[in-house]
């Protein structure tokens, strides 16, 4: 077995405890909810759950797929939770929220992989909530034709989509998902409704090269996709794939640079930038400018 990388100084982060985190974890119980924020053991939660910035798992906490890089567990999930919508609506409510991400597990067992339970949950946080912004990060929705038109329907303010990756790393670490069903998927968001934002993001320090990364920026400027996030990727547990490098802080910037280039309208990257770590701050920046 190859022993981990040691973890650079950069990506120390405080552990999680202050009045406003207590008071996020007990909304998210009271209204029995799955953030990805504890799904997926992201670094971040002490900083967001302090600002109340959760983000909702909805459809369960057990996903269809086995991504390489993925902390959430993998089975056959239960059925529907017809109140969840509902749920989520008054959590956001109770949490005042300016901007909510919502996402989700994998649910290839759902004839419309849950699109219509994505739309039930928009138009009911639009109903508890008017003036909260809402961002949904959607499964790929592969093989499920009409699914995608759903959510849309439903009129988030940004479709989320995550790439995660570069095309060559696909059948290692996201197994089960094709790259160009992805870029296609947020192509069609945008076709469906101009007025979408779209968004997607992917990890870095998996062994992708530089030139792979440029030219996932420039595969999802052809597809029109507006905002980009780019992270390091952690390693959940030793079963999990392995961290090929740990990428500074200044390449990152450089990243970053190259991206605003490429003509995306918001771009996150840092080493501890995930796909909702401060989203609602820069989309709120970005509709107010
Ligand atoms: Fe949750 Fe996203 Fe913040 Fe992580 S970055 S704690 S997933 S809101
Ligand atoms: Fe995790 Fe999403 Fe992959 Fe499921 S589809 S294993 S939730 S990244």
């Amino acid at each position: 077995e190859t022993p981990s990388l040691p973890k650079p100084n950069w990506l120390r982060v405080r552990a999680p405890g202050s009045p406003g985190y207590d008071h996020t974890r007990a909304i998210v119980r009271e209204h029995k909810l799955h953030t990805v924020c504890e799904e997926a053991a992201c670094p971040n939660i002490g900083d967001c759950w302090q600002k109340r910035h959760a983000t909702m798992m909805i459809m369960g906490g057990i996903c269809t797929r086995a991504c390489a890089f993925c902390n959430v567990a993998t089975g056959l999930p239960s059925a529907l939770d017809a109140g969840e919508p509902q749920r989520v609506a008054e959590a956001v409510a109770h949490l005042a929220l300016e901007h909510v991400v919502v996402t989700s597990v994998d649910r290839d067992d759902l004839a419309d992989g849950g699109a219509q339970h994505f739309a039930e949950t928009i138009r009911a946080i639009r109903v508890a909530s008017p003036g909260t912004t809402i961002e949904v990060l959607t499964p790929d929705f592969l093989r499920k034709r009409g699914a995608l038109e759903i959510v849309i329907a439903a009129q988030p303010d940004v479709f989320n989509h995550n790439l995660e990756t570069v095309p060559g790393l696909y059948l290692r670490i996201r197994p089960g998902a094709r790259y160009f069903h992805s870029l296609r998927l947020l192509q069609q968001a945008k076709e469906i409704d101009a007025k979408t934002f779209t968004k997607s993001g992917i990890m870095v320090g998996l062994g992708e090269t530089r030139e792979e990364v440029l030219q996932v920026m420039d595969d999802l400027r052809s597809a029109g996709v507006d905002f980009l996030t780019i992270g390091q990727y952690l390693q959940p547990t030793r079963k999990h794939a392995a961290v090929a490098r740990y990428v500074p802080p200044e390449e990152f910037e450089g990243l970053a640079q190259a991206a605003r280039a490429k003509g995306f309208l918001l771009v996150a990257a840092s080493p501890l930038t995930r796909s909702s770590y401060h989203a609602g701050d820069d989309f709120r920046r970005l509709q107010a400018a």
